[in-house]
């Protein structure tokens, strides 16, 4: 079972690596997978985030009626299957739920349009780390700056952006 649902999805990670390379194709360009990120533990996620969504048990046929070849395991149906796919933890990727979006206190993170993901203004940008704390998937990354800040001084002397971070999509 999870055996199938891992090829499942690994099938449908070739499949979008086959689209991206064919429309680079068509545009005369050639398609670089970008990098894996690290994986993302189960700690890692914000779980009271999620909604508690029962797995979707699938019928088998009863022992007495398996003496032909029809398949033991019936299978999910449609809306069943839709489901299942809706209790995805989507573990370190953005699923564009808004949420750090609408806890910014500095409206620095900018929605790029569905599908797009987002973009970080890194000049309104405080590094305070609140959609980091946000992301129910772990999909936002936080760096410390290699190098001592050039920017805005507090009044105790601190960075005001101390932080590097990127949002992974
Ligand atoms: S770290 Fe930056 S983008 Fe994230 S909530 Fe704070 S100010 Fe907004
Ligand atoms: S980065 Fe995280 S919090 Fe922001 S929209 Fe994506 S999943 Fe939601």
């Amino acid at each position: 079972m999870v055996g199938g649902a891992r090829t499942m999805t690994t099938a449908i990670g070739m499949g979008k690596h086959g689209a991206r390379a064919i429309d680079a194709y068509l545009d005369g360009a050639r398609y670089e997978a970008p990098p894996k990120h690290p994986p993302i533990s189960f700690q890692m996620l914000d779980l009271p985030v999620y909604l508690e969504s029962i797995r979707h048990a699938q019928q088998e046929l009863p022992l007495a009626a398996r003496a032909s070849f029809a398949e033991v395991v019936q299978g999910l149906s449609q809306d069943e299957g839709q489901a299942e796919a809706g209790r995805c933890l989507s573990c370190g990727n953005c699923f564009e739920c808004d949420n750090c979006f609408a806890a910014c206190p500095e409206q620095a993170i900018v929605r790029l349009g569905r599908g797009r993901g987002y973009r970080v203004d890194r000049d309104l940008c405080t590094g305070c780390g609140i959609c980091f704390e946000q992301c129910p998937c772990h999909a936002i990354e936080m760096k410390a700056e290699s190098q001592p800040t050039s920017g805005p001084l507090g009044t105790i002397g601190e960075p005001l952006a101390p932080h590097s971070f990127r949002v992974r999509v």
